[in-house]
């Protein structure tokens, strides 16, 4: 198969079948983000993405699910995806769902004929980073996206029977916000009911611009303590009738998962009981590792 640049993908997505079809991201502007500061965005020529397809029907011939590649195939017009997923369900017949990152702007530009088109050709499963409810937050990472419009264009995907998996960012708010950064992310979330919730922390590499804001101090980290008392303001607040909370990111102060609302107190108490863990680490700042995991949480 052929890559360019890193490969990422959900930890959901583990076996499902990666296919590159573009490179890089649209937008590359969140200031959080290195993923692709070096990878220039472009669409794979449809012959190479029939090549991989051809090689994937060699060795995973009974492949149900598929996970487009890289940041935000999405973006990518409405013909070019039904091409793409026409070339897939020709080579690869069991495929069930055609799955992959998008972003607010990217559900943005299409029509809503477009998304029932698309949704009919197998596309569902969007992973979105849409990270905060909360537009002061969603400014500082320059997201290029409000709250009130990831509500407006989330409620189309799901009128065009999408599922999705949002991705919400704890702590981009910083320690002045995190208070209302929880609020505001939750009355967003109960606005669209996802069917998964994915969570990480805030956390920058050396070479993003947050970063530098970070080491000036124009932007200040969240300790564990408002962390902690952000993810439990936050599932205190969610009203959802059937959702999977899924924080298994290294950057989270802990892992958990569970559905809601039937694990709610169950993961609320968990996050009583690690606060009541790190007791005498509660007012620092996670040390990170690499992709933002936390180094001084023993
Ligand atoms: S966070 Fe997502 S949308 Fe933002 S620059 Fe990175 S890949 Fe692109």
């Amino acid at each position: 198969m052929n890559t360019t640049g890193i490969v990422y993908r959900p930890p959901f997505e583990a076996n499902s079948l990666l296919l590159q079809v573009t490179t890089g991201c649209s937008h590359n502007k969140c200031t959080f983000c290195y993923m692709y500061h070096d990878v220039p965005f472009t669409m794979c020529p449809l012959e190479q993405v029939e090549a991989d397809l051809d090689e994937a029907a060699l060795f995973r011939p009974d492949v149900k699910r598929v996970f487009l590649e890289h940041g935000d195939p999405f973006t990518m017009p409405a013909e070019r995806l039904l091409k793409i997923a026409e070339l897939i369900h020709q080579k690869l017949p069991k495929v069930e769902t055609i799955a992959m990152y998008a972003s607010i702007q990217n559900i943005r530009r299409k029509t809503d004929a477009e998304l029932r088109r698309l949704r009919d050709a197998g596309i569902n499963g969007l992973d979105i980073g849409v990270e905060s409810g909360l537009d002061e937050a969603l400014t500082m990472m320059n997201k290029g996206h409000t709250a009130k419009e990831s509500i407006e264009q989330l409620l189309r995907l799901k009128k065009a029977r999408y599922d999705f998996t949002l991705n919400i960012i704890l702590g981009c708010g910083g320690a002045e916000l995190w208070r209302e950064n929880a609020e505001a992310t939750a009355v967003m979330i109960n606005a669209v009911q996802p069917r998964q919730i994915f969570t990480g922390t805030l956390h920058a590499e050396p070479g993003c611009r947050l970063y530098g804001e970070m080491q000036s101090g124009a932007f200040r980290e969240c300790t564990f303590r408002e962390l902690l008392d952000e993810q439990e303001l936050l599932l205190s607040r969610l009203e959802l009738d059937e959702c999977y909370y899924f924080s298994s990111h290294p950057s989270n102060v802990m892992p958990m998962q569970g559905w809601l609302p039937k694990h709610k107190q169950d993961m609320l108490e968990a996050v009583r009981e690690m606060r009541a863990y790190l007791t005498y680490r509660l007012d620092e700042i996670p040390a990170r590792g690499g992709e933002g995991s936390i180094l001084n949480r023993e």
